[in-house]
């Protein structure tokens, strides 16, 4: 399903009218915008509300599953160093590592639901 999405240039006030794809959460479309006027880029991810037509939006100068997957990679590598200390101490940790790393929304239609930014493997 697509959207007409319009949104003004941070840098410029432009209004900027987009047709993007909006799929139903927790399924989500990432995508980066320029501006018309500016050509100042920002990202967006859109996701439609499973309950209404309405959809909901994040506008974000960074990409946020680039964010997820950082901040994923830190989280592993300091789960990584508690690991390798507690095996000198004789113990065993087992750790799920998740698969997606849920945003929650709320809809004005009073629905709540997440989107699911997947993880990469990071094994
Ligand atoms: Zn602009
Ligand atoms: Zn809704």
């Amino acid at each position: 399903m697509n959207v007409d999405f319009t949104y003004y240039c941070y840098r410029c006030g432009t209004k900027n009218d987009r047709n993007l794809p909006s799929p139903t959460a927790p399924e989500f479309y990432e995508g980066e915008l320029k501006c018309s006027n500016c050509g100042d880029g920002t990202r967006v991810i859109l996701s439609h509300c499973p309950n209404c037509s309405r959809y909901v939006y994040w506008i974000c100068d960074i990409s946020i599953p680039n964010l997820v997957t950082g901040f994923a990679k830190y989280m592993v590598h300091n789960m990584q160093t508690m690991i390798d200390k507690a095996a000198m101490q004789g113990a065993t940790i087992s750790i799920d590592t998740p698969e997606s790393y849920p945003i929650s929304a709320k809809c004005p239609c009073g629905a709540s639901f997440s989107v699911n930014i997947p993880i990469p493997d990071l094994d």
